[in-house]
């Protein structure tokens, strides 16, 4: 998630750009940098249509999506109620979704340093795998941040999902992380 850009717009103010909350004069600020330059524009247009995503999500429980940290500190701004697991590569957690909860956060943490693309496989149970590739990430975070659905969380029996985390790049796969889930239905076990 670099490139060119001297002096990138941080996700931040590209968001509060989109809700219409920047006071005037930085609000022109970014109008007059996304004007000039392709690679912000672009990465607002993938904030933003990340936004609606978990706006979405938030309302009617959409596909689980990776978010950035900037959307979850909008969320809490918000006043969303967030439920949230962090992991350690090679860890577990064991996890639910309360009633009340808006969203689910997986904190996947891992060395990501030279990663340039990340794909995330998950599996559930004995269930096939699925892979998202090319998720959106901040390397210096040190984790990946990954929303599943809250209302089709909570709709779900007791299961286990594994996560792993892949580095690819143009001499293959690298594995930085396995991350085991042992969900249970409310109220817990
Ligand atoms: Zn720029």
């Amino acid at each position: 998630m670099s490139g060119a850009c001297a002096r990138p717009l941080a996700d931040a103010d590209l968001l509060d750009w989109w809700a219409g909350e920047l006071p005037a004069a930085e609000g022109r600020r970014v109008e007059e940098h996304l004007l000039s330059c392709g690679e912000c524009s672009s990465r607002a247009e993938a904030v933003h249509e990340m936004a609606k995503g978990i706006g979405q999500l938030v309302r009617e429980g959409a596909l689980p999506i990776a978010v950035l940290p900037a959307i979850v500190e909008r969320l809490r701004r918000e006043g969303r109620r967030i439920r949230e697991y962090q992991v350690r590569p090679g860890g577990g957690v064991q996890c639910t979704v309360g009633p009340e909860d808006d969203v689910v956060l997986a904190r996947l943490l891992a060395d990501l340093r030279d990663v340039s693309r990340l794909d995330l496989v998950s599996r559930v149970d004995d269930g096939p795998e699925d892979r998202l590739t090319d998720i959106p990430f901040d390397a210096a975070t040190g984790e990946v941040v990954f929303a599943p659905s809250a209302d089709v969380l909570r709709a779900r029996p007791a299961h286990v999902e594994r996560f792993r985390l892949l580095a690819v790049g143009r001499q293959g796969e690298r594995l930085l992380g396995e991350y085991t889930f042992d969900h249970r239905p409310w109220p817990g076990w």
